[in-house]
């Protein structure tokens, strides 16, 4: 990403592109595809989905309202089992404390499981720096660090790839892999991926790994996966490291049971994931394996700014990527266009609250408003109403653009004048669909090329809503 570049902007030319992009369209489709469906299958495969979705949001809502406890509780039992936690401000307080860890075990190689926090704190380009070696295991993960790209999608990083592109990808980067060997079916991919990263886990000195929750009553640490890459990853190195960002902690294990119902039904529409691993502490004498050293790097980053205000509920977010996987935009533009770490709907409320509304204000005026986000959020977050307050916050401060202002302005001229109001969108209802003809749609439009030039644009029916009202009720009256 360039730094000289905001994420506005960013957004505003990578969108563009990615539109004409045919394969990135093709791969969006796919998203469509295979999430939706599998979602709808598993909500409509448990009965109790709909009452788990309530105690999983009242769960996440008790725990922010008392997130100074909880936090307290588990660092307390995190050190009872022999762990430590380290907490951190911000980004670089998070990469100087890993570094340490790193340091203090001497490390060379580092494997690292899939975590959208080290992401957002750019760990990988910071531990490379310091001349350290980090592999990323998780398989999407593993590609996009080949084609050395951020994640396109929270749970699936490399959805926006071919098959053809991942293999030309591995013939590129895996040296002893023959020429001849065949690639073209993804059991052949994963086995070759495999077969390079299984050394990877036995020569790395540190394991990395996100959590998907932090348990107060236990001092445990959750990750949900697919692959079991994330077991290897903090199994079998001398030092496990946990990246956690602080909202993570949820009260005691009865409430997780209840969250991961609606987790794994929400990503990928399965009951449960592979591999839900629970990890807590270091190995005690009697196990035959695990690390030595357990750390949890515990990070705010701009979360508890978040607190006690609109954008608390954002909290509740337990990034099961089923807000992108059912919005329009996201099916359109992909998870790059969005510039930064959190793409799609979850990405416009989140981003601007971590990194200013003054940085990322335009991502939250990439919505319709359909509200389909927050129909399947498992945790009944209302990101189009945060997304408004958003819109709110970028007008208060003059950060929309000059025409968007202008524009906002000539509407209210009309809207406070009824009659004019009525007369002039009368006018140009009648106009429209006499340009748009028995098609009904308009491939060219004043003022509104950046949607025809990519789409046609409905024309109306001729009639204002206030007419065709106005005429069904008379009808009615008559019948
Ligand atoms: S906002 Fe809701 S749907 Fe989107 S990733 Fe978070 S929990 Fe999932």
């Amino acid at each position: 990403m360039s730094a000289s570049l905001s994420i506005c902007t960013i957004f505003k030319n990578r969108s563009s592109l990615a539109l004409e992009d045919q394969q990135l369209q093709r791969a969006l489709g796919n998203v469509q595809k295979g999430f939706i469906k599998k979602r709808a299958d598993a909500a409509a495969g448990l009965p109790e989905f709909e009452e788990l979705r309530d105690r999983a949001r009242d769960i996440k809502n008790h725990t922010l309202e008392h997130l100074d406890l909880y936090l307290e509780r588990y660092e307390e039992k995190v050190l009872e089992k022999g762990g430590k936690v380290h907490w951190c401000a911000d980004a670089a307080e998070a990469r100087e404390a890993i570094s340490r860890i790193c340091a203090a075990a001497g490390a060379k190689t580092v494997t690292k499981g899939k975590s959208m926090i080290s992401e957002e704190i750019a760990l990988n380009q910071h531990l490379e720096a310091e001349g350290l070696k980090v592999v990323e295991t998780d398989l999407g993960e593993y590609i996009i660090q080949l084609r050395n790209e951020p994640p396109s999608h929270i749970i699936a990083p490399a959805v926006h790839l071919s098959q053809d592109q991942v293999e030309a990808d591995f013939r590129r980067a895996h040296q002893e892999l023959p020429a001849d060997r065949n690639l073209t079916e993804p059991e052949s991919l994963v086995a070759e991926a495999r077969s390079v990263l299984r050394q990877k886990y036995i020569e790395a000195d540190v394991g990395i790994t996100g959590a998907n929750f932090l348990i107060a009553e236990t001092g445990t640490s959750i990750i949900v996966t697919n692959e079991g890459n994330g077991d290897l990853t903090q199994s079998l190195p001398k030092v496990h490291i946990v990246i956690a960002s602080l909202e993570k902690v949820v009260p005691t294990l009865e409430d997780v049971s209840c969250i991961l119902r609606v987790l794994a039904r929400s990503a990928t529409g399965q009951e449960m994931s592979s591999y839900t691993t629970f990890s807590t502490g270091p190995k005690r004498g009697e196990d035959l394996d695990g690390p030595e050293e357990y750390h949890v790097v515990l990070l705010d980053n701009g979360r508890s700014k978040m607190l006690g205000t609109e954008f608390q509920e954002m909290l509740r977010c337990i990034r099961c990527g089923a807000c992108m996987n059912h919005c329009p935009v996201y099916h359109s533009v992909g998870g790059h266009a969005y510039g930064w770490v959190y793409p799609g709907p979850m990405g416009a409320v989140l981003t601007p609250s971590l990194i200013g509304v003054d940085e990322a204000g335009h991502l939250p005026n990439a919505s319709t408003f359909c509200g389909r986000c927050e129909s399947v959020c498992p945790m009944r977050i209302p990101l189009p109403k945060m997304m408004r307050h958003w819109r709110e916050q970028e007008f208060e401060k003059h950060l929309s653009p000059a025409t968007v202002r202008r524009g906002l302005a000539f509407w209210r001229f009309f809207a406070t004048r009824p009659a004019i109001y009525h007369f002039s969108t009368g006018l140009a209802s009648r106009l429209l669909a006499a340009l748009a003809g028995a098609k009904g749609r308009l491939s060219a439009l004043p003022l509104a090329g950046g949607w025809t030039k990519h789409r046609e644009f409905p024309a109306p029916q001729g009639k204002t809503f206030q007419q065709l009202w106005a005429e069904e009720q008379k009808k009615r009256k008559a019948a």
